[in-house]
């Protein structure tokens, strides 16, 4: 049981049918035009500040589809420019993840490769009049802000001597000022009606060691002054991101004619796409790692977290969420995407993939008290009715069975067509059964469950053909072995828990969103079965075996999903 399941080969999204994307249109007219000779480049900029999610895995599938796409090339650039939140862990995740996606990048750049050039850019930027050290706190700061409709307040340190801030940012960097005593701001204009420009600040000074470079800086860019530089010091021709930074571009563009020679057409162009919001979901990062320190879920590769390694986890395919993220598309308007339709596309592809085994979730007795006592006989069991080369496998039939308890009822309404006293049911790939009664304890409860069988239904023979009006699955005790299943549901309530307001993090969850099915029963045939490897329970739903049952010696499954849309209920409907 210790092995991993392989991976199998990730396909293209079919997309006989889509039309291009926006990006693509953009992209197909730039190659037209000749734009940067031809070149595509684009590039995935992780802040590695905590795991992917599925959020992710759209704005990967677009940076790295264009790039294939197109002949171009995608790297990987780590946007490290907060030595506080980022860390070597977060920076291996990401490795892994894309890589499981099934894409390659090309180079692996960090924003702190460029902290040199980004350090001598802000003295030249401070020498030429477009940035100076401010010694008001970051308050005090964001209050002369000013409103989009009224300008801003303008530093009274905004017209000190050049010389003076260019001292001050050197000894900044040298560790003479403590963190917030003073920050570098570029010098743009208070009352652009951009608040971006309003004299943004582009270096903080942090005393905490960097992931990459230790302790060589004590002052750092921010984000905004580290992004578009970086994707210019990189080639970038196509700098994709999300809708929120298109207030953002002007100030990189800004920065960028202030670096780029005069004579040179190169410059990285952003385009901006909606970003992901599912149903049910959250995103943030920042709340992602609240869920995971405060102990709510149980890490970041939770199966009931929306990363990309907790999909994983789930049993979700890398197949599944591209072809999930192709369905959806990418346009410019921000929209909530139901949950549903991302399990749509699990289904399909665990539909495909999955072999076919028996699983008894809640297990109660049967005994065929016409089967003669120590006789068994095997029936053929088709691994994959959807792959014919995925063969098949024998299961084997006795005198005692494991049914589900909810396949028999004693008193049974009208439209029950599973097992009641009278009432006749087919054991599915076996015979069709007579149910003869039960036996009860003291409570009443349902201790085991009679039936009597028809030798003449034999599965295969001209009997089996009879009309009955329901098929229940069975295992064979004596062939059956123990599993634990957990069950698992939408992490949150609320359809978009983001905008609940007043509320704790943990008050949001859903208090149903693991089930832990101790005493689950599946067939032998699982004995070995690999951790990541994919089953489909007949009539019950898709499960994966789940890492833990390396670690714990014994079979343990997620349930992936449901077989149909049914949340949080076992299917039982034929
Ligand atoms: P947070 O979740 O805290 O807002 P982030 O997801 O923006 O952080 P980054 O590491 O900066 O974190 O994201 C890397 C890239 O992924 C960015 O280009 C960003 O636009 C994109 N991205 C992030 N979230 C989504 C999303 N929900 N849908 C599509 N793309 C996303
Ligand atoms: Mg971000």
């Amino acid at each position: 049981m210790n092995e991993n399941a392989p991976a199998l080969p990730i396909e293209e999204p079919k997309e006989e049918k889509r039309s291009l994307n926006f990006v693509e249109q953009i992209v197909e007219q730039n190659l037209a035009e000749e734009l940067n000779e031809g070149r595509v480049q684009t590039r995935f900029p992780p802040e590695p500040n905590g795991y992917l999610h599925i959020g992710h895995a759209k704005a990967i599938c677009i940076d790295f589809g264009i790039a294939q796409r197109y002949g171009g090339v995608c790297n990987l650039r780590f946007d490290d420019t907060n030595p506080i939140k980022e860390d070597v862990e977060y920076v291996d995740s990401i490795k892994e993840d894309i890589h499981w996606l099934g894409f390659e990048y090309g180079n692996i750049y960090y924003a702190s490769d460029y902290f040199e050039q980004l350090y001598a850019f802000a003295e030249r930027l401070i020498m030429e009049g477009h940035a100076y050290v401010d010694e008001q706190s970051a308050e005090e700061i964001a209050k002369q802000k000013g409103t989009p409709t009224e300008p801003g307040v303008a530093s009274p340190y905004r017209d000190r001597p050049r010389e003076e801030s260019l001292d001050l940012f050197h000894r900044m960097n040298a560790g003479e000022f403590p963190e917030g005593a003073m920050t570098l701001r570029a010098k743009i204009d208070m009352a652009s009606s951009n608040m971006h420009f309003r004299d943004p600040i582009i270096y903080r000074i942090i005393k905490h060691p960097h992931h990459r470079t230790g302790n060589t800086w004590n002052v750092y860019p921010m984000y905004d002054f580290a992004h578009g530089q970086s994707d210019y010091f990189e080639g970038v021709t196509h700098s994709i991101c999300t809708l929120e930074f298109v207030p953002h571009r002007p100030l990189y563009d800004y920065f960028i004619d202030l670096l780029k020679p005069q004579d040179s057409d190169y410059r990285p162009r952003q385009y901006e796409f909606n970003r992901l919001n599912l149903t049910h979901t959250m995103m943030s990062k920042r709340k992602l790692l609240a869920l995971v320190k405060e102990g709510l879920v149980a890490g970041w590769d939770d199966p009931r977290m929306p990363t990309i390694c907790g999909y994983r986890r789930r049993g979700y395919t890398p197949q599944a969420i591209r072809n999930f993220v192709d369905s959806i598309g990418y346009t410019k308007y921000d929209g909530m995407i139901d949950v549903a339709l991302l399990e749509h596309a699990v289904r399909e592809d665990l539909n495909r993939i999955s072999t076919r085994v028996s699983g008894v979730l809640d297990p109660i007795k049967l005994v065929i008290t016409n089967y003669p006592e120590g006789q068994t006989e095997d029936f053929e069991a088709i691994n994959n009715p959807e792959d014919p080369t995925a063969g098949s496998h024998v299961i084997t039939f006795s005198r005692e069975l494991w049914i589900e308890r909810d396949d028999f009822m004693e008193e049974a309404p009208k439209k029950y067509f599973r097992l009641t006293p009278g009432g006749e049911v087919r054991l599915k790939n076996a015979y069709i059964v007579r149910c003869t009664g039960c036996k009860k304890d003291a409570d009443g409860n349902i201790l085991e469950v009679y039936a009597e069988y028809d030798p003449e239904t034999r599965s295969g023979l001209p009997g089996s053909n009879r009309k009955v009006k329901g098929t229940i699955h069975w295992l064979s005790i004596a062939h059956s072995m123990d599993a634990e299943v957990r069950l698992y549901d939408h992490l949150f309530l609320d359809e978009d828990p983001s905008s609940v307001e007043g509320k704790e993090l943990a008050e949001l969850l859903n208090p149903e969103s693991l089930k832990v099915l101790s005493h689950a029963k599946v067939e032998t045939f699982l004995h070995d079965a690999a951790v990541g490897a994919h089953y489909q329970f007949q009539r019950i739903g898709y499960f994966v075996v789940d890492k833990d049952t390396a670690k714990e010696g014994r079979l343990i499954l997620n349930r992936t999903t449901s077989l149909k849309d049914t949340w949080g209920k076992i299917a039982t409907k034929k």
